[in-house]
């Protein structure tokens, strides 16, 4: 028997090495075991998120959005410039820049805090056991008082469209390729699909998102969805809703889809297609059967509240348990368990989780929308700001968008906060700090905002609940 650790996690995550981290600033004795290595055949740290998640294609929407920046918008604002080219080989490389410095720096905390990196797959043996299998097959067993799995997920594949070579291919996949394909198809428009369907239709490509659902984005409120919409589309992104794939053909180098919509049965023909259709567990084989941690059919670790299984001592965090498909999420999980195992009394609040779509503009999102509100049969008031009435916004060259605040009727509470705007990821945070200080939508409109900037429109819309935006058409009068 090898080392004994106070905490052993699985999984370098942000679920998986926030955990690690904040377990070894407690004072705990602990490791992390990480299976991921990358082209060099070296471990690498930071899970999908910073991988092939969101910091590569946070990476390749920051290029692409100032490309259309400088070739559609710059003339606007008075910069001339000849006419810009996409460079997507140099951006790529950017991409892996990014990747490299995040990675890295994971790999730097966990030296200076103490974490024990262990290289290879872990499987959890006995209810205080880890076995790790090294990347040359050699195989290790570790005690630990306490077991944290932080698995992640991977993309589903769906049958009527298998993967191909570098044509049918997953997210992953969409982050490298390496020049801008001339017709591109996307499978599912959920957050995945319509942030990587913009980064290549944005760099030239004619794109289409093809969705099951007849409802788009139906977890944002629908005035924000509608709006969504409207401004995708008129950035040429052609998504068809109610469209459901149902099968595929490889030609030489282009794949056609076939798909059912209200019409009938249709087909189109991509240079690269893109499937998008969520992401599951990442947990097979993770755990000995023989252990007894409870997994559901679909492979999520059953959980508790605050991420115990049915094992004491087994916690299991991030994407491989309920819950939204978050990094934040996951690295949220994480303090909370670490804390746990620490002795301390530790919780999370799942009603105040952020979401972003990283569209141009963004989405964000924190809490119930209206109609979600209004299907629970909660009464509710509503004030919704647009961002062509500030100031800012305008200065921007960014008047898209707007801001919408869902209270409760009787006690005006703020219940959630939805946006689509110019940086509304950064915005949202604001509906988070309210959500979590129990605010009221009058708390908000009685703060003072800094002038001029995008943060006022989240005032205009808390004092719109009332019916008293300063910006915009008044409807009441005030008592
Ligand atoms: P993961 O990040 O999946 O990490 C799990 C780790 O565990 C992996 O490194 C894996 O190799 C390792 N592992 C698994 N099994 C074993 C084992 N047996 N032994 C050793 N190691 C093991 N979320 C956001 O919040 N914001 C975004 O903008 C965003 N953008 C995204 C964009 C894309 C294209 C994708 C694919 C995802 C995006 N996500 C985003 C989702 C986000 O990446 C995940 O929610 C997050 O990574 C989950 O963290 P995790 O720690 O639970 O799992
Ligand atoms: P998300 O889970 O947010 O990543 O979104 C995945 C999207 O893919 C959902 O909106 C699904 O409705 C959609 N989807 C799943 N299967 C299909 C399919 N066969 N054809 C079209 N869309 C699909």
């Amino acid at each position: 028997m090898a080392d004994k650790f106070d905490v052993i996690v699985i999984g370098a995550g942000p679920g998986g090495y926030v955990a690690a981290i904040r377990a070894a600033q407690m004072g705990l004795k602990t490791a992390c075991v990480e299976k991921w290595v990358n082209k060099e055949g070296k471990t690498v740290h930071g899970g999908t998120c910073l991988n092939v998640g969101c910091i590569p294609s946070k990476a390749l929407l920051e290029t692409s959005h100032k490309f259309v920046e400088a070739r559609d918008h710059f003339a606007e604002i008075g910069i001339d410039l000849e006419a810009p080219k996409a460079n997507v080989a140099k951006m790529l490389e950017f991409k892996n820049s990014v990747i490299a410095k995040n990675v890295g720096g994971i790999s730097a905390l966990f030296k200076a805090n103490g974490v024990t990196a262990l290289d290879g797959t872990g499987r959890v043996v006995g209810s205080k056991q880890v076995e790790v299998t090294g990347h040359d097959g050699e195989k290790s067993t570790f005690e630990a008082d306490n077991i944290v799995i932080a698995a992640g997920s991977v993309p589903v594949e769906i049958p009527p469209t298998p993967l191909h070579e570098d044509i049918v291919v997953t997210s992953t996949g969409a982050l490298e390729f390496t020049e801008v394909p001339k017709r591109l198809g996307v499978i599912g428009a959920g957050v995945i699909g319509l942030e990587l369907g913009s980064v290549w239709s944005r760099l030239g490509a004619e794109t289409v998102v093809l969705e099951a659902m007849d409802t788009f984005l139906p977890m944002v409120d629908t005035a924000i969805a509608k709006e969504t919409q409207k401004l995708l589309k008129k950035q040429g992104l052609d998504i068809k809703l109610g469209a459901r794939v149902t099968g595929s053909e490889i030609k030489g180098n282009e794949v056609t889809v076939k798909y059912s919509d209200k019409d009938g049965e249709q087909e189109l023909t991509f240079d690269k297609l893109i499937v998008c259709v969520g992401r599951r567990p990442y947990t097979k084989g993770v755990v000995d059967e023989s252990v007894g941690v409870g997994l559901d059919e679909r492979g999520f670790i059953h959980v508790d509240d605050q991420c115990r299984t049915s094992v004491p001592g087994i916690y299991a965090i991030g994407d491989c348990v309920r819950g939204p498909m978050l990094a934040h999420k996951a690295s949220e999980e994480g303090v909370m368990v670490a804390d746990i195992i620490a002795g301390h009394k530790a919780e999370m609040n799942y009603d105040a989780i952020p979401s972003v779509i990283y569209t141009s503009p963004e989405v964000a999102w924190v809490g119930m929308n209206e109609q979600e509100a209004k299907a629970k049969g909660i009464e509710v008031k509503t004030g919704s700001f647009p961002f062509s009435a500030n100031g800012r916004a305008l200065a921007n060259n960014a008047p898209e968008g707007m801001a919408k605040i869902i209270a409760d009727a009787e006690t005006d509470r703020i219940l959630g906060v939805h946006i689509v705007s110019q940086h509304a990821g950064e915005l949202i945070a604001q509906g988070v700090i309210a959500m979590e200080f129990g605010s009221s939508a009058e708390d908000l409109a009685l703060t003072c905002y800094a002038h001029p900037s995008t943060s006022e429109a989240i005032h205009e819309a808390a004092l719109a609940v009332d019916g008293h935006a300063i910006h915009m058409a008044n409807r009441k009068k005030r008592k």
